[in-house]
């Protein structure tokens, strides 16, 4: 078995890989952004990216880029062919074979490809903050949210390979419009892209007027101005996260009612607030599950490794497949 393997978490906003040990460390790592918009030739220009990073990396390890495990991670519905079926926060690649074409272009085999927040929940169960634990659920925050559910200690999958499409969730019926084309999706509310929008809503209503003072405009105001000025303790601030962590927990509180896990492992580019976020979910858990008092206690913790996880259970993936 190689000892590294190289694992890409093509994100909406980015593409992060990493050489990862096959003991889950992680010795070199790339970002580069990925390509918007609907593409003609949907797939190409992200597996270019890929494979750039892929023959960076190759070089500065001093890998042959034709024989290391490498997988990828996607952010959408991958069927069990591994074909990214539907992908609303990477439209330049829905419906392509990206695995095939990333052979293509680094002249080998198709490469393995898995949803990427599966690839989370895979690395954050063999290495992170899930391991010894049979049932959590992976949520990753970032531009979307991402769902791997782990139950018995298996990845569930579910029928079409589609299982863990948390962010879809409808809570908030004729809510804010997703790029899926639904209303009122999850990850509309609890996201980087949620955070963005409610920061947005509140300076545009006045609730933000030393935010709005700082960055010059209403309209202008980011999310992670918000995050910052929270960080500080302002309380216009503090008061908009306490909305995004509610609604998280209610999000945990529809999949608690399900799925009755007891752990939640949440990780995704938006870990880096997850300290100003999970505390405040954690305080409205407790009034929005059924029976909360009845039930074991439910940990909200978060991952091992942020970002990363992604991208290393995609490695892991790789190495699983080479073996
Ligand atoms: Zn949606």
């Amino acid at each position: 078995m190689s000892d590294f393997a190289i694992g890409v978490d093509v994100g909406g906003t980015k593409a992060l890989a990493v050489v990862v040990s096959d003991n889950g460390t992680v010795v070199d790592q790339l970002r580069s952004g990925t390509p918007h918009g609907r593409d003609a030739d949907p797939g190409a220009r992200a597996a270019e990216v890929v494979a750039d990073q892929v023959l960076e990396l190759s070089r500065r390890q001093g890998i042959d880029p034709r024989c290391v495990p490498i997988g990828v991670g996607l952010p959408g519905l991958m069927r069990r062919d591994g074909h990214l079926a539907f992908a609303p926060n990477l439209q330049s690649a829905s419906g392509s074979d990206l695995g095939a074409l990333l052979g293509d272009a680094l002249g080998r085999s198709s490469i393995v490809a898995e949803n990427d927040a599966n690839c989370a929940a895979i690395a954050e169960h063999a290495w992170g903050a899930g391991r010894d634990i049979d049932d959590f659920v992976m949520v990753t925050l970032g531009t979307g949210i991402g769902g791997g559910i782990v139950a018995d200690g298996q990845l569930v999958r579910g029928h079409s390979g589609f299982a863990g499409e948390i962010g879809h969730m409808v809570v908030e019926a004729n809510g804010a419009l997703c790029r899926c084309g639904a209303r009122g999706c999850w990850e509309r509310y609890a996201s980087g892209g949620g955070l963005q929008r409610l920061s947005r809503e509140a300076a545009l209503d006045g609730r933000l007027p030393t935010v709005v003072a700082r960055v010059g405009a209403a309209n202008r105001v980011k999310g992670e101005d918000v995050t910052r000025a929270a960080a500080e303790g302002l309380d216009e601030a503090v008061a908009v996260i306490d909305r995004v962590g509610w609604w998280l927990a209610l999000g945990l509180a529809n999949l608690t009612a399900i799925l009755d896990t007891g752990c939640f492992v949440v990780g995704g580019g938006l870990s880096e607030v997850a300290g100003l976020v999970l505390p405040s979910a954690r305080t409205h858990l407790a009034g929005l599950v059924e029976g909360y008092d009845a039930r074991a206690t439910i940990t909200i913790v978060e991952s091992a490794f942020g970002s990363l996880s992604g991208a290393m259970g995609a490695a892991l993936v790789a190495f699983e497949r080479a073996s």
